[in-house]
Parts: C-alpha cells; structure tokens; sequence
C-alpha cells in the first residue's frame, strides 16, 4: 500500500489523525468532511495514496471507492432523494488535498452548474 508521510488523509487512513469514520473496508475509509457543504458531506479515499483521480491505476481501488459511496448514501438514507459525487481534480477544480477523494454529498436541493 503506497503512503505520502507528509498527507493528512493518509494519516486519517492509519488512525494517527482523528477524523469521524463512518465506512470502512478493505481499499476504503469514508470519514465526514470537517467543512461540510451539505447535511451529508462524506469523503471516501483509498487507503493507498494517489495524488489525484487521475492518478488512481488500479480498477479496483475506483471500483471500491464508488461502492464505498452508495454504501454510505444508503446508510444515511438519501439514496431516494438523490445525491451528488465530486472528484475535484487539479488547479481549475480548486482540489486543495492531494490525495485522492471522491466527495459524496446529499440532503438538500444543490444546483448546477457548481461554482
Ligand atoms: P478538495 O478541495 O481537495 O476537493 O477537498 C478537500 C476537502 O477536504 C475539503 O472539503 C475539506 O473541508 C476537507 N478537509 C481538509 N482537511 C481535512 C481534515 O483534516 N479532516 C477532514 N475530515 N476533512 C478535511
Ligand atoms: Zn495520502
């Protein structure tokens, strides 16, 4: 499993970093975002460290993040109403933590285009 020493999420995925778990399994933590833009706001990363979706090279790691996703979705109740899944990636996307996150967020009314 590759490891940044220097990445806070690879630091939330070995438990060095306090962070509200909500899923995890074998490729995945999924742990609330700290700034929430919606009333759900979860992040699921890979444990392994890819800067950015772009950079993920094994199926199975995008495969596990997106299960991981509409696991949580369900868990929490929203998968009626509809949610939405952010990859920002690189300087136009404004991705500010370079470890990969799939960003799941639901239970309000969002728009579009995002800003
Ligand atoms: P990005 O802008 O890279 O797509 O998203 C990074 C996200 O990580 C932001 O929504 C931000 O609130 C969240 N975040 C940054 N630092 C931490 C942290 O230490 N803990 C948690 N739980 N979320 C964080
Ligand atoms: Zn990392």
């Amino acid at each position: 499993m590759n490891r940044d020493p220097n990445c806070i999420f690879c630091k939330i995925v070995a438990g060095e970093m306090k962070s509200d778990i909500v899923a995890q399994d074998e490729r995945t933590v999924a742990f609330s975002d700290i700034a929430p833009a919606a009333p759900l706001h979860v992040l699921v990363v890979p444990r392994t460290h890819y800067t950015d979706a772009a950079a993920v090279d094994d199926p199975l790691d995008l495969q596990a993040m997106f299960r991981m996703a509409r696991e949580v979705v369900r868990a929490k109740g929203h998968e009626d109403t509809g949610y939405r899944l952010v990859l920002n990636t690189g300087p136009h996307a404004q991705q500010s933590v370079f470890h990969v996150h799939l960003h799941v967020l639901a239970g309000r009314q969002m728009s579009w285009p995002p800003g």
